[in-house]
């Protein structure tokens, strides 16, 4: 009947290298320190914004883009430039102009002049002004 007890007892023996466990806890403490390595990501977006210099907006930003002029014109797109609502962009068809309020997304810094393929160099214009701003850069994009 004292069997248990005896068990206990080795349990506790067992149990009693809790000194063990202090040492593992010091090496946390040198984790810690390896933290101000952190902000080295910080510099690695910086990386990642120049690479899209020059870039064009991909499908998703321009629908941020969009969204965003949406939001601060009560749902509907509107060009930043003449104010005139603009109405979504339909398939490009042979023979068919698109209507010249059509919604474009456009850089607000050109991409030959460094402008960067990111939402901020965004902006929402109707395709009557990207087609005249576009007159003056080389661009091409809209060409019939
Ligand atoms: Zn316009």
């Amino acid at each position: 009947m004292t069997l248990p007890a005896l068990i206990l007892l080795l349990a506790s023996l067992a149990a009693s290298p809790p000194t063990v466990e202090v040492v593992p806890a010091t090496s946390l403490t040198i984790e810690t320190v390896s933290a101000p390595e952190a902000p080295g990501l910080v510099g690695q977006e910086t990386i990642a914004g120049k690479v899209r210099t020059g870039k064009s907006f991909t499908r998703q930003q321009k629908q941020v883009i969009k969204q965003k002029n949406a939001q601060e014109n009560e749902g509907k797109t509107r060009c930043e430039n003449c104010d005139i609502e603009t109405v979504p962009a339909k398939k490009h068809e042979k023979g068919v102009t698109p209507p010249p309020n059509e919604t474009q997304v456009d850089h607000k810094v050109p991409k030959s002049k460094g402008g960067a393929g990111e939402v901020e160099n965004g902006q929402v214009l109707c395709r009557d002004c990207n087609l005249k701003k576009g007159n003056k850069e080389p661009s091409g994009e809209e060409s019939p």
